[in-house]
């Protein structure tokens, strides 16, 4: 009995060594299938079923974690306390407000006169709607608009545009002191339409109106600054000598008049001319000197701040 045991308990060992190998056979024979499949799909296949493999294995990577080569920022994944510092500035139309340069002028209009100081940071923009500034006299219904080939009248669609142009110093027959050789002692500003009498010039800052005759009205700060605001329509001014502003305050609306001292009226273009007076430090060490600065830079941060309102 002992001996017959024996013997079974071998069978039963060497049956269960052959189904070992039977099963070991079978996982070997589903491998190579497996692997001739891979091997034989055409190369171009080869590589999708690549790509899409790695990209399906790709670990997620773990939250928190700096990815090595961080992507752009998309689009709304902006920090909100910063404001993007590349956001172009729009008017109340939708359009891109832009400007060239301080004493760039048109070609054939002047020298220029370059001065990129910000005179008043607080002031406000002297007009409520949106403007253009640019030449009235070297561009589209100018009686210089042919010396650029802009002919045409002043209600051409491409005078109400942006990019702002600088005309300060602009060639003029009139002297003065930043100007010797004859220029333009402000800068023209296009209301928002040519249309006259509708668009609001405003005082830009506190003021006293210190004088009002002909084609102007000029106000003065308590610490000296001057402004004129010339060509708003006389006959229907908002304030009087002597009266008082508060910054922003409505003076008058935005007209051509321009009268002779003998009181001719004079034509003109639909603008608003401005003038700012301050003390102008030159870099030659000389006295400042109380004139008719460039206002351009000024009225750049004005409307700036405006703008983003
Ligand atoms: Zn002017």
């Amino acid at each position: 009995m002992r001996a017959g045991s024996e013997t079974q308990k071998g069978n039963t060992t060497v049956n269960l060594l052959i189904g070992l190998a039977i099963v070991s056979l079978c996982f070997l024979a589903v491998w190579w299938y497996e692997k001739q499949a891979v091997e034989s799909v055409p190369p171009q296949f080869a590589d999708e079923l690549e790509d899409e493999g790695s990209a399906i294995e790709e670990p997620d990577a773990p939250s928190g974690a700096i990815p090595e080569d961080p992507p752009d920022t998309l689009p709304g994944d902006e920090d909100e306390d910063i404001p993007p510092t590349d956001t172009p500035l729009t008017d109340a139309q939708g359009d891109v407000f832009a400007y060239l340069p301080v004493g760039d002028l048109l070609p054939l209009s002047g020298p220029g006169f370059v001065d990129d100081t910000v005179y008043r940071p607080d002031i406000v923009f002297p007009t409520e709607d949106r403007v253009f500034l640019n030449s009235q006299v070297y561009r589209y219904g100018g009686y210089q608009g042919s010396l650029n080939g802009m002919e045409g009248g002043q209600c051409e669609i491409a005078n109400y545009d942006y990019p702002w142009q600088d005309t300060f110093c602009e060639k003029r027959s009139r002297n003065q002191d930043l100007c010797p050789g004859g220029g333009h002692e402000g800068l023209d500003i296009r209301p928002a339409s040519c249309t006259k009498n509708v668009h609001w010039a405003v005082a830009v800052e506190d003021a006293r109106v210190i004088d009002v005759r002909r084609h102007w009205v000029t106000l003065q700060t308590a610490d000296g600054t001057i402004y004129n605001y010339l060509h708003l329509n006389m006959g229907a001014l908002e304030v009087a000598l002597g009266d008082d502003v508060a910054q922003g305050q409505r003076i008058g609306v935005i007209s051509n008049d321009f009268y002779n001292s003998d009181g001719s009226s004079v034509a003109t273009t639909i603008h608003l001319h401005f003038e700012m007076y301050e003390n102008y430090v030159a870099s030659d060490g000389a006295d400042p000197l109380f004139t008719k600065v460039n206002p351009y830079m000024t009225l750049v941060s004005a409307y700036d701040a405006k703008l983003r309102e």
